[in-house]
């Protein structure tokens, strides 16, 4: 597994996960946040103005998120808009992120399928899918595409057809 694929680079983000996602008060989190409003401890540079203290301060939720590398993507094919003062643009962001989360989390569980004792058709199946997933994911694209939502589908489909195969 190419380890660069899926670490989060916070430094080059816009702090999507504590913007574009919502999180409810819980005993993971402090307070109730919807999609797409800015956490409170979020700063003007992106930076959590708690994040050496969240659990302690009832933010553990923060603390396990992993984008797996979708923040920063998504970051990247939006730098430049100004998407803090245009809805629309911001809109488009969060759902790119979105769909990238989804993304990048495929792109790992085939990734990690790379070990399992499976069929040279199901492996050649698996990096096909694989491929496109990552086209999908590197690109530049700034919306959710048509290309990425059927790969997304396919992959589940193969994903479950893996795990049965593995229980036979
Ligand atoms: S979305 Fe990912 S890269 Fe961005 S701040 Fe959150 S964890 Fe870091």
């Amino acid at each position: 597994m190419s380890e660069a694929n899926f670490t989060a680079d916070c430094s080059q983000c816009f702090g999507l996960c504590c913007t574009a996602l919502s999180f409810e008060r819980s005993n993971q989190f402090g307070h109730d946040k919807l999609g797409g409003e800015p956490c409170q401890y979020l700063q003007r540079d992106f930076r959590c103005r708690i994040h050496a203290q969240r659990e302690a301060l009832g933010y553990g939720g923060c603390e396990a998120f992993d984008c797996l590398g979708a923040g920063q993507r998504a970051s990247a094919a939006f730098a430049g808009l100004n998407w803090q003062r245009d809805t629309g643009i911001a809109r488009r962001l969060y759902a790119r992120f979105s769909q990238l989360l989804l993304l990048q989390e495929m792109r790992q569980a085939l990734e990690t399928a790379a070990t399992l004792d499976i069929s040279p058709a199901q492996h050649a199946q698996r990096r096909g899918l694989l491929a496109r997933l990552s086209q999908e994911a590197d690109s530049a694209s700034r919306d959710v595409t048509d290309t990425a939502l059927a790969v997304l589908g396919e992959g589940k489909s193969f994903l479950r057809s893996l795990a049965a195969t593995l229980a036979d």
